[in-house]
């Protein structure tokens, strides 16, 4: 089953992130099969370690909509952690910065 597949068998609602018209729920299973089809180069990709500790701030961050989406940017948070350099838009700051300093204490 292709990506597009998967998605067009999700249930269709509101989008998330501005609330008009109807979007796509995507369940963050969905969104893990999904990372594993588009895979990121090694020497671009964040530690798994730091990946996880993003994910993790993203899941206690009330910017966060249907499990898997970012208020903010509108990615699906798992895509925006994926990389290295990558950072977290919250508007009250970057919630992911201090992660990998974290990570080596
Ligand atoms: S604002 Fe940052 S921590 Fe919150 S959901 Fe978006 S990327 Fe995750």
């Amino acid at each position: 089953m292709s990506i597009s597949d998967n998605i067009a068998n999700e249930a269709v609602r509101p989008c998330p992130h501005c609330g008009q018209g109807s979007g796509f729920f995507v369940s963050p299973e969905k969104i893990a099969e999904m990372l594993r089809e588009i895979p990121i180069s090694p020497n671009l990709a964040a530690e798994e370690a730091v990946f996880n500790k993003r994910l993790e701030e993203c899941g206690k961050c009330d910017s966060l909509r249907e499990q898997v989406l970012c208020f903010h940017c509108g990615c699906f948070v798992m895509f925006r952690a994926r990389p290295h350099k990558s950072h977290c838009p919250h508007p009250r700051g970057d919630r992911w910065k201090d992660i990998e300093i974290k990570l080596v204490k």
